[in-house]
Formats: C-alpha cells, structure tokens, sequence
C-alpha cells in the first residue's frame, strides 16, 4: 500500500487521531499552520476532490460533518475555523488522498495565500 494517508488510516503508520468512525479518521497535521490544525479524511481511498463522482457524494458531506464535529469536540467552533481542500499542483495538494484540513485557533486572513 504506497498511500500515506490509506497507511495512516490502516495504522501502519502513527498519527495523532482526534476522531474516528466507520467512514471517517481525523488527525493533527504533522506540519501545523495554526494552532488546531486537523485532516479529517476517508477511510476509501479518492485521490482528490477532481476524482471525486456522484458516487462520492455521501462520502464528502462525511468530511464537512467530521470536520464540524472535530471542531466542537476541540472547543473551537464558537471562535471559528475554516475547511480547506486543496485540489492539484497551484493549490498545493502533496497528499493524493482527499482530505480536509481544519484550521482554526487564531485570525485566517482572506483571501488565502
Ligand atoms: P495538502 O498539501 O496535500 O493539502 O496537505 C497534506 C498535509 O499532510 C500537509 O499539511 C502535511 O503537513 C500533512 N502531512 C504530510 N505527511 C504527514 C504525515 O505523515 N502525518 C501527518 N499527520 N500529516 C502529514
Ligand atoms: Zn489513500
């Protein structure tokens, strides 16, 4: 298996999880850019949000409810956070395995960089 995060998700390799279910593991981003700072991902493997069909449909809204309910279960949801996806090489993606990140924990400046 050569995907990190399926590695991640399979318990191959060590990560900080904040939360798990059947469909879903979140878990603190090794290089942090704020201070909570989580990658909530599926447990299928979908390279990236373009390879994502119709039939990935429940498995994203799993992503944005996992992101909503890691933010609660960290306090932070009352000061805010944002949800980032970043899809190919001009947004930065290095991971292909769709995931979310979860920033939150100080102001974000709009527009992002
Ligand atoms: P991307 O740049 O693809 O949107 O996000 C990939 C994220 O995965 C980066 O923020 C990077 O710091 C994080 N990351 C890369 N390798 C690992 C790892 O082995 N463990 C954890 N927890 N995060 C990682
Ligand atoms: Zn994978």
């Amino acid at each position: 298996m050569s995907c990190l995060f399926c590695r991640i998700v399979a318990k191959e390799i060590p990560a900080a999880v904040v939360y798990e279910d059947e469909h879903v593991v979140a878990f603190r981003d090794l290089r942090p850019q704020a201070p909570t700072h989580v990658l909530v991902i599926p447990r299928e493997h979908v390279a990236s949000l373009d390879e994502a069909t119709e039939g990935h449909a429940t498995l994203l809204g799993r992503l944005l409810l996992g992101a909503a309910h890691v933010a609660r279960h960290l306090g932070v949801s009352t000061g805010g956070y944002r949800t980032v996806i970043n899809n190919g090489p001009d947004a930065g993606q290095t991971v292909l395995h769709v995931h979310l990140h979860l920033l939150a924990g100080r102001p974000l400046a709009w527009p992002p960089g």
